[in-house]
């Protein structure tokens, strides 16, 4: 009886594995935030053969079945247009240098038209907006250029919005709270050139600025959610929703520091209890990042333990789901920017394990593939589409 039993269960799981697997090879699978390219341009790195490090190669991004990737061009506020330039130079030169595996599209149609022939459709999304350094040209240029969005502001707030980081941390300083007048012309000429307006790290006061008066479906390119850490990252309830009334979508961040509240009180206790050990290496080897390697290898089994739980990351996507519906949510992992990933999530390779976790709690076929990605090529077409523009 038991080995029957046995028998029955090992089947089952073998048919959950199986649909599981067919369905993620069905879906388009869209990561819209992958932060690659800045290492890949200080180490050289070649991303075309598999890396032992990071989060992101063009290899265990087939394994994983990943499908488009978004490249963000980011720097923090010291760079500016001739920087973002240089990102999307060297995307390119990585894209001709791997066009078996990556070509670069800027509309709906090329990135069908690359999945189908069976290799990575990469994509350009600007984190920053203080890279167009307040010139709505150099706006125009970068949409020429490819740019799918652009992220209104990172930590740092621009001389026309203000960012989650500033307004709460430094809002009596703070010149203007929300959108300027040119804040709200750069928005409608990003809605006219279909560009879409990337809400991530931008301050609550910007948001609901922006839901008053986009035409066009708005993103979260890599956010989480508020309800289960209170970190000015990640949406509250009514922001999300906000976004999900003018189509859009949220596209939640893997970062263990955003997803699990208890995450940064462990990560402050590692660090003290290394600090004296960390501090003795790097004098050997006269090298921090030397020595920082090797005390993530001596206490790896402590790291992993401090990881978000793999079911925490799916708790934020049903959350967001039962608010606003499936068609709302999509993912944004955040690779290669930042140091903890949920368990079972360690890079590229392993996104059919969202696939899986989906199934399992019970989640609709349909449902999961607009998870996956099938809600971003929707934004993107609604983003494209020539609307007439709403008369104000
Ligand atoms: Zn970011």
């Amino acid at each position: 009886m038991k080995k029957i039993l046995l028998a029955v269960s090992l089947l089952t799981s073998i048919h959950a594995f199986g649909q599981s697997s067919k369905l993620h090879k069905k879906a388009v699978v869209v990561d819209t935030h992958g932060d690659i390219m800045s290492d890949q341009i200080r180490s050289g790195i070649d991303v075309g053969k598999r890396q032992p490090g990071g989060n992101f190669d063009l290899v265990r991004a087939r394994e994983g079945g990943l499908d488009v990737q978004v490249f963000s061009i980011w720097s923090d506020a010291s760079g500016g247009f001739a920087l973002a330039n240089r990102q999307i130079d060297s995307l390119n030169a990585l894209a001709r240098r791997h066009a078996d595996k990556l070509q670069l599209v800027k509309t709906a149609s090329e990135l069908e038209s690359v999945v189908r022939s069976k290799r990575m459709a990469g994509m350009i999304g600007v984190e920053g907006g203080h890279m167009i350094e307040s010139r709505i040209d150099y706006l125009e240029a970068l949409a020429a250029r490819g740019m799918t969005y652009m992220t209104l502001t990172w930590n740092n707030s621009t001389p026309w919005a203000s960012s989650a980081y500033d307004e709460t941390f430094k809002r009596d300083s703070l010149k203007h709270l929300g959108l300027t007048d040119l804040g709200k012309k750069i928005i409608k000429r990003m809605n006219e050139l279909g560009v879409i307006v990337d809400l991530s790290h931008v301050g609550e006061t910007t948001v609901n600025d922006v839901l008053k008066i986009t035409t066009k479906p708005v993103m979260a390119s890599h956010s989480s959610a508020y309800k289960f850490n209170a970190h000015q990252r990640n949406l509250k309830d009514e922001q999300i929703k906000g976004i999900a009334r003018t189509g859009g979508v949220v596209f939640v961040n893997f970062y263990s520091g955003f997803l699990d509240s208890t995450y940064s009180g462990k990560q402050a206790k590692f660090i003290a209890d290394h600090k004296a050990e960390l501090a003795e290496l790097t004098k050997k080897y006269s090298s921090r990042s030397k020595a920082q390697n090797e005390i993530n290898e001596k206490y790896k089994q402590e790291i992993y333990y401090m990881r978000a739980p793999l079911e925490l990351l799916i708790d934020h996507i049903d959350h967001m789901v039962k608010l606003v519906g499936s068609e709302h949510v999509g993912l944004g992992a955040d690779y290669d920017g930042a140091e903890s990933y949920p368990q079972h999530l360690d890079d590229v390779s392993n996104y059919p394990v969202i696939t899986d976790a989906l199934l399992k709690r019970g989640y609709a076929e349909k449902d999961i593939i607009n998870i996956l990605g099938a809600n971003f090529v929707r934004l993107l077409k609604a983003n494209k589409a020539v609307t007439s523009l709403r008369s104000q």
